[in-house]
């Protein structure tokens, strides 16, 4: 592999809630690299024919361990990136779900596939491919990480992790949690490196696939440089969910979900509903509604069970909101409520209303990560199917109404990976998750999560005589 320089670290506990440092790491050396490198090659030539049974026993005790730990674990998510207790926990919660589910179901998922053909007979098969590299940002610390590793340390691969440099204790213990469970050395590796060093792992010949989710612009740097050596890519990006309120929709049910659902993971969500869009009849009522709802709103210590807005992530991602904000209202957009940060140590701001966002400006097109619940006014629903794929991104999207057909008759329409009915766009282990446009290619969780990174392999029994 190419050289990777030692730098001085960027990989450190900064936590928000208070915006001091609390652990460092060292960004790992070249030499390390290298052996940890090796080890996952050398233990995907075994863990390849590792009889799914185990397999899914790994996977299993990896479960288990979580959900005895997951107070600690909901714990250290809260710590490094500020997510509230309680939503920490519930991922972790989600977490030891997904390894079950693949535990479970992996091994018919893989099963051998036989085609209809008219002559001889034909069957896929399923392989592993090798080492994976597995980049994941910080906004959901296990989660991102286990929507990876359950398929495919299931389906035979290996993996090395490169996680995002604020959760590096999430990082750490997860390594722990599979060794605890008794992975074979190198089945699942921790890599301590920048995110700037990672194209030279994409060029190793060792790793044979690569998968990203992050922002667009690291999305785009990892999957040119993956074209450049041939290697698989899949790449989870941002969206800018459109959440689309019918004529018939409960209007209270439909506010509550939209405004709380904003706020969840203090906005930080690339599948929150971060544009909702309301017919003009109904829209000072839904905005009014709204803006009691945030008036409500406890912003505190994400510790604290009463607070239901934590900190953002970061010194950084709070005033980069902030700011993303005052644009919005420089270039015309209406500040209802909210907007600024908290006058507190940390990185707190305020829920935060936002409408008369016109085309043309940069709130109108780009991704808000935080707790800014933008509103638009339509004239009718063709309107509002339009302003809704109006956007660079695909990934979710919500259609709320009473009417369930028509309701799904809209979603049809709306250009995204997912759509829920009367919810903001969900997570579960049994559905798949991923976009369209802009927000990326590939999916993961469901059947099709574990397929992403396997040789799907085609075995025909002919004879010499047959005509192909
Ligand atoms: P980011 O800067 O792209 O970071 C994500 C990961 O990529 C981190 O591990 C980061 O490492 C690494 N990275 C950064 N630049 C890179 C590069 N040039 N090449 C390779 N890796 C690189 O993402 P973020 O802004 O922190 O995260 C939020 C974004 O992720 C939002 O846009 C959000 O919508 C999106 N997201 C999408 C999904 C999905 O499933 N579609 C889920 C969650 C988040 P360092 O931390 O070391 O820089």
């Amino acid at each position: 592999m190419s050289v990777l320089k030692a730098t001085p670290s960027s990989i450190k506990t900064v936590n928000p809630a208070t915006n001091k440092i609390e652990k460092q790491f060292e960004v790992m050396s070249d030499e390390q690299i290298e052996t940890l490198l090796a080890n996952a090659d050398r233990a995907f030539s075994q863990w390849k024919h590792t009889p799914f049974t185990q397999r899914a026993a790994l996977l299993h005790k990896v479960a288990a361990i979580m959900r005895e730990q997951k107070q600690t674990l909901g714990r250290l998510c809260t710590i490094e990136m500020g997510k509230r207790l309680a939503e920490g926990i519930g991922e972790v919660e989600l977490c030891a779900n997904i390894f079950d589910y693949y535990a479970d179901h992996g091994t018919a998922f893989l099963a051998d596939k036989p085609l209809d053909t008219p002559i001889g007979s034909a069957f896929l098969t399923y392989e592993p491919i090798g080492v994976l590299l597995s980049v994941q940002p910080w906004n959901f610390p296990f989660y991102q990480i286990t929507r990876s590793a359950a398929p495919n340390i299931m389906a035979g691969n290996t993996m090395v992790l490169k996680h995002a440099s604020n959760v590096p204790q999430c990082a750490a213990i997860m390594e722990d949690i599979f060794a605890q469970a008794g992975a074979p050395k190198g089945v699942y590796t921790n890599l301590f490196v920048p995110g700037s060093k990672v194209s030279n792992l994409i060029g190793d010949k060792r790793i044979k696939g690569v998968s990203l989710t992050g922002s667009e612009t690291a999305g785009s740097s990892f999957a040119a440089e993956a074209g450049k050596y041939v290697k698989k890519s899949t790449l989870e990006l941002g969206g800018s969910d459109a959440f689309v309120v019918l004529a018939d929709a409960d209007l209270d049910l439909a506010v509550n979900t939209a405004a709380m659902g904003r706020l969840w993971n203090a906005g930080q969500v690339c599948v929150s509903p971060k544009r909702i869009i309301v017919l003009a009849d109904v829209a000072d009522a839904f905005i009014s509604k709204a803006r009691a709802l945030y008036a409500q709103i406890k912003v505190g210590d994400p510790l604290d069970p009463s607070t239901q807005l934590a900190p953002l992530s970061s010194e950084k991602a709070v005033q980069e909101v902030v700011e993303q904000v005052e644009i919005a209202v420089r270039e015309g957009a209406t500040l209802v409520y909210g907007g600024h940060r908290l006058d507190r140590a940390g990185a707190y701001m305020e829920p935060t209303i936002l409408t008369n966002i016109k085309p043309g400006t940069a709130a109108y097109s780009q991704e808000i990560f935080g707790p800014v619940l933008c509103i638009f006014a339509v004239k009718d629903e063709a309107q509002a199917i339009e302003l809704a794929n109006d956007t660079e991104f695909g990934l979710g999207g919500s259609v709320f109404g009473t009417d369930t057909a028509k309701a799904v008759a809209v979603a049809r329409q709306i250009d995204a990976g997912m759509v829920y009915i009367n919810h903001t766009t969900g997570i579960a282990p049994e559905l798949p998750f991923g976009g369209t446009k802009n927000s990326g290619y590939g999916r993961e969780q469901s059947p099709s999560g574990i397929h992403e990174f396997v040789n799907e392999k085609l075995i025909r029994i002919t004879t010499p005589d047959a005509p192909y």
